[in-house]
């Protein structure tokens, strides 16, 4: 076992509402009973890290950002008996509690008590930091609980591989997990990043015969035909439901996913389902957003409306099993990697990611 010790590191801070990023000296203490320092060799980032930076989450600033993110594990505090030093691993911010009334149900997926570090990382003047999502990975180094450590085979690119830890895994496990995608259903997608993507490679995976990707900007559209789509609706152009009605014979989609989180892209999943299919919410709505709609469609029409968290993944499960099916050729995850960056290059990489024209840009460290 390593105790490890308090060090310092390099990690990127939102120090205020709005404020640019800063790339600051931060401490990090040694692990505690049920923690572990991550050595951090990749770090994707995520639309979240900008709604930190933003407010959107909450106001405990200052925030460490970053959470996407693969490493090694460099320390262990005691009791913890998951991982050992020298492991590859990949964050995830799951840490199952195996005692709340979930999990005792058997639906861990859903916990509701899940693991992060007890200690704090502090800025040098003792202030303490929040981390992204439990997480913090724009950093050298990370503390987190040894839950959050997920082995995955050490052959993988981190860079890749790490964002299984959030956005990707949100997708895919939107399709299969939650939606259900199975061997010939016919799916939609609305809304074509990084989430809307996965969920379009998790669909081609699974077997859904036709996949239809759904979005306003031709690029976009190229990505998602790149990972699986087999047809694509221009939303700019093209009324989405009698699109996606069109493409079915008239019917609708066996299941629509909204990676969006809008009014009106709920709308437009709900009404391109067939009768009896499946909307599932990927997209994460924000507080001011309502709904109004005939409550009769929501009997007459049948069949289930789902919210998806984290892709109702269980890391455990999920994480090794796509990196082999990626080692394999089987799930191009490496698509999503559009461009690799230095750690001080997260604040730029926030204005392209906000312009639309990266699926994921990396911080490789
Ligand atoms: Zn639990
Ligand atoms: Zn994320």
């Amino acid at each position: 076992m390593s105790v490890g010790r308090p060090q310092q590191v390099r990690g990127v801070i939102a120090r205020a509402k709005g404020a640019p990023v800063e790339l600051v000296t931060i401490n990090i203490p040694a692990p505690g009973p049920g923690e572990v320092v991550v050595d951090i060799a990749a770090c994707g980032v995520c639309h979240t890290d900008l709604t930190y930076r933003d407010g959107g989450i909450n106001d405990e600033y200052p925030f460490l950002l970053g959470h996407e993110a693969a490493g090694t594990v460099e320390a262990i505090g005691d009791g913890v008996d998951n991982v050992e030093v020298g492991d590859f691993v990949v964050l995830n911010w799951r840490a199952v509690c195996g005692q709340c009334r979930a999990c005792k149900r058997g639906r861990p997926q859903y916990c509701f008590d899940t693991h992060n570090a007890t200690q704090k990382m502090t800025l040098e003047d003792g202030t303490e930091l929040t981390p992204a999502l439990g997480i913090g990975a724009f950093a050298d180094k990370t503390l987190v609980a040894a839950g959050q450590c997920t082995k995955v085979d050490p052959a993988a690119d981190p860079a890749v591989v790490g964002l299984l830890g959030c956005g990707v895994m949100a997708g895919f496990g939107a399709a299969v997990n939650t939606g259900g995608v199975s061997r010939g259903d016919s799916v939609a997608v609305i809304g074509c990043g990084g989430v809307g993507d996965a969920a379009i490679m998790g669909a081609r995976l699974a077997g859904a015969s036709k996949i239809i990707a759904i979005d306003r900007d031709t690029t976009k559209l190229e990505w998602a035909r790149d990972l699986g789509a087999t047809h694509m609706i221009d939303a700019s152009t093209a009324g989405v439901v009698e699109a996606v009605q069109a493409l079915t014979d008239g019917f609708g989609t066996d299941v629509v996913i909204d990676a969006v989180g809008r009014p009106e892209t709920w709308k437009q999943a709900f009404y391109a389902r067939d009768l009896a299919g499946t909307v599932v919410l990927v997209g994460v709505p924000t507080p001011d957003m309502t709904l109004e709609m005939p409550l009769v469609d929501f009997f007459s029409r049948g069949g289930s409306l789902k919210s998806s968290w984290y892709g109702d993944c269980l890391p455990e499960r999920d994480f090794p099993m796509l990196t082999d099916l990626y080692l394999q050729g089987r799930l191009p995850l490496d698509k999503f990697v559009t461009e690799r960056i230095s750690l001080d290059e997260v604040e730029k990489a926030f204005e392209t990611m906000h312009r639309g024209e990266v699926l994921r840009s990396v911080v490789v460290l």
